[in-house]
């Protein structure tokens, strides 16, 4: 099958579906200037002390691991990028109504700032825009933080109980959270079609989201640059750049 077959192919697959489940990973993110943290280019493949500052367990018992994190926090890249093609693709997917549900495993929050509904998105990670608090588990928004640190503060602690902040996300060592991970799970088993974008579905549990929705009889459409652990699963494979191929796929047939 050709790129274009395989286009064509699984655009039918999204005009037939009712619920759509979409998952997506670092792959869609790149395309706004996001690194892929474990890709062959990415930030943690080439320095590995990266790594060790983004485990939990460093950074609730060193404050300078802390204080290095949120040095590097202030000049990350992800806070001037901006929703893709691929982003506003699935907002006009939604717009069809057939959008079930928007699992994604980046932090960015670019889905839901290039207008996809809250409510639809889980983020089986986190979010880099939300700090909480290890102590009381008081969330708040990562700029506040981020205007603290620029005031001077090194390595800001919560506000109301003076325990440790750290970005809402999943660090290494970190359990993920047992019901954000379960409706990934379900929303898998009542798919028509999952479409999983820009991910090498290597990371468990959410890679299972494939077999759970095939065996409950969905179609599913991978598309991502490389090989993934699921290929054989798919109905359809692209390997093509995720903006253009989502644009031909799931865009308005108005468009
Ligand atoms: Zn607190």
């Amino acid at each position: 099958m050709t790129t274009s077959e395989a286009i064509e192919e699984a655009r039918r697959f999204v005009a037939d579906a009712g619920r759509v489940v979409v998952l997506t990973g670092a792959g869609i993110s790149t395309e706004s200037g996001i690194p892929d943290f474990r890709g062959p280019r990415g930030v943690w493949t080439r320095n590995p002390a990266a790594e060790k500052q983004s485990t939990i367990q460093n950074y609730l018992a060193e404050p300078e691991v802390r204080r290095a994190a949120w040095r590097s926090r202030l000049d990350s890249p992800a806070w001037s990028a901006e929703p893709n093609t691929g982003h506003r693709a699935l907002v006009a997917l939604e717009r069809r109504g057939k959008l079930h549900a928007l699992v994604t495993q980046n932090i960015d929050e670019l889905h839901q700032r290039a207008g996809s509904s809250p409510a639809k998105v889980v983020e089986v990670h986190g979010s880099m825009r939300r700090v909480m608090c290890w102590q009381c588990g008081r969330r708040a928004p990562m700029d506040e933080a981020l205007a603290r640190v620029r005031a001077g503060e090194d390595d800001p602690h919560c506000l109301v109980c003076g325990g440790i902040l750290k970005s809402d996300t999943i660090s290494f060592g970190q359990a993920l959270v047992p019901e954000v991970i379960e409706r990934a799970l379900s929303v898998a088993g009542e798919a028509d079609l999952l479409l999983a974008i820009g991910t090498t579905l290597q990371v468990q549990p959410v890679a299972s989201m494939v077999p759970i929705a095939a065996r409950a009889g969905a179609s599913v459409v991978i598309v991502n640059d490389q090989e993934t652990a699921m290929d054989e699963l798919a109905d359809v494979v692209i390997r093509a750049p995720i903006g253009t191929v989502l644009t031909a796929i799931c865009g308005d047939d108005a468009n």
